[in-house]
């Protein structure tokens, strides 16, 4: 059928974002606004194609139907009523996503914060009725496993060092090398927590390289600094001509001068996990034995723990972090406390952390295991109509600020249905089933990485739903 080229399809060949207009005055928005009331429906209907355009902007998708905008702006609506805090299904292979929860827990922690949901013994001495001291439940246990002389945990790690700087160093210069100035995610700035600790900052060396003849210089110019900073670079990577005193030598040399060297560590393993693939992250036990004097890491990064931010070191330090008015300000609640001191002791001699610490379990599980249950699931979704799917090759990562450069080998699987593109697919699983994957050259993959085997039947599930018809 010939036609007049006046207003033709877009250049590019994709489908045009229709106007909020038109799409209010589409029989089925007509019927929303019934229910909901026009104003509402005209807000759902503007969000929902913003958020269109941007995925345009972004690439890789066609504009929506107007039928599917609409029922996106339908959900919209029916979800402004529901919970908004719900579990979801990972399946990014992306094992510490910060955006859905960092660190699933083991279920060991999960019993343990439902034991302490009611009155607990939080900070009481049973045998002699009165009042102790929450900190008692984790000091032992972070000193077990990390080979401090003791431990404390605060609400997350940007509060631990924030509260180290404060209690250790306010009022005077720490001297941090310039390649560990970082900023990671959500808007923490070692320079700006140093300045809110009240603390001074003392840059030293340069962007790719640090020497021990940088420190003596700081040192002379500020001799009354007593506090050294190292931070672990966590989301990004200086490679090349690069160099920084090993740990050991700047620990030395700290402690020659009278200095204390404290170190942010961020992702905080307690296993060493390069065997596995995961490079660059060194152990607490490592920096403690090298002669750090306080280190500092997340309780959700690759501990595998609640939110929370652990320290480890000398006990003169620690009391004087207790001591702080900035620690009863950053304390742990009881559900944290208790799901961290579960975690902790999965830590503990003859358990395998490896495999009873899910995020452990999920980065150092061999392929043939995700291969396993990649196949697993296209059994269970096979003969679904509409629906196909094979098992393909990719990449995880740690995520959380670990090794963000080394992806390791995983298996997904591509999900395809018929007269869905990839990106209203995904929206539909997301919507619908609470399963968020990763979309990739026009494909939906499901990274079976950090899938648990007992959430098959219910991704199953969720595909079925979404699938078309
Ligand atoms: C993640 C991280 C932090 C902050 O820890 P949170 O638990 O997210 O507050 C601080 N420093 C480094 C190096 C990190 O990687």
């Amino acid at each position: 059928m010939a036609r007049q080229k006046l207003a033709g399809p877009p250049r590019d060949g994709r489908r045009r974002l229709p106007a909020v207009g038109s799409l209010c005055s589409d029989p089925a928005a007509a019927a929303l606004t019934t229910r909901f009331g026009a104003t509402a429906v005209t807000a759902a209907l503007r969000a929902v194609v913003a958020e269109a355009r941007d995925a345009l902007t972004v690439g890789g998708v066609d504009a929506p139907a107007p039928e599917i905008l609409i029922a996106r702006a339908a959900h919209r609506l029916e979800a402004g009523g529901r919970e908004t805090l719900f579990r979801l299904i990972n399946a990014t292979g992306v094992v510490i996503h910060t955006n859905l929860g960092r660190a699933p827990l083991a279920p060991e922690a999960v019993d343990a914060m439902a034991v302490v949901a009611g009155y607990a013994s939080l900070e009481f001495d049973l045998a002699g009725g009165r009042r102790s001291s929450r900190h008692d439940h984790l000091d032992g246990l972070i000193a077990g496993v990390t080979g401090a002389e003791a431990g404390l945990a605060v609400n997350n790690g940007a509060g631990g060092v924030l509260l180290a700087l404060a209690a250790l160093a306010a009022g005077t210069p720490v001297i941090v090398s310039r390649g560990e100035l970082i900023e990671i995610g959500g808007g923490f700035r070692v320079p700006d927590i140093v300045a809110q600790s009240g603390a001074r900052l003392i840059e030293v060396g340069a962007t790719n390289r640090t020497h021990l003849g940088d420190y003596t210089a700081a040192l002379r110019q500020h001799p009354e600094a007593r506090v050294i900073l190292r931070t672990h670079p966590s989301n990004f990577r200086i490679t090349g001509f690069t160099g920084a005193p090993a740990l050991a030598d700047l620990a030395a040399f700290a402690h020659d001068h009278g200095l204390l060297l404290v170190e942010d560590l961020g992702g905080g393993a307690l296993v060493d996990l390069e065997p596995y693939g995961v490079t660059g992250e060194p152990t607490v036990q490592e920096s403690l034995r090298a002669g750090v004097d306080l280190v500092m890491f997340s309780g959700d990064k690759l501990l595998g723990g609640p939110q929370a931010g652990v320290l480890a070191g000398r006990r003169a330090l620690l009391d004087r972090l207790i001591g702080h008015p900035l620690a009863r300000a950053l304390r742990l609640d009881k559900l944290s406390l208790a799901a961290l001191a579960a975690t902790l002791r999965l830590y503990r001699a003859p358990s395998d952390p490896t495999a009873r610490v899910p995020v452990l379990r999920m980065l150092t599980q061999t392929v043939a295991v995700i291969q396993a249950r990649a196949e697993a699931l296209l059994s269970m979704i096979a003969g679904l109509d509409g629906v196909d799917g094979a098992v393909v090759t990719t990449d995880s990562y740690a995520g959380g600020g670990a090794m963000p450069m080394h992806a390791l080998p995983s298996r997904a699987v591509a999900l395809r249905a018929a007269g869905l593109s990839a990106d209203e697919l995904a929206w539909r699983l997301r919507t619908g089933g609470g399963v968020v994957g990763r979309i990739e050259r026009d494909h939906l993959l499901l990274d079976m990485r950090t899938v648990d085997d007992g959430a098959l039947p219910a991704l199953a599930e969720a595909i079925r739903r979404s699938a078309p018809g």
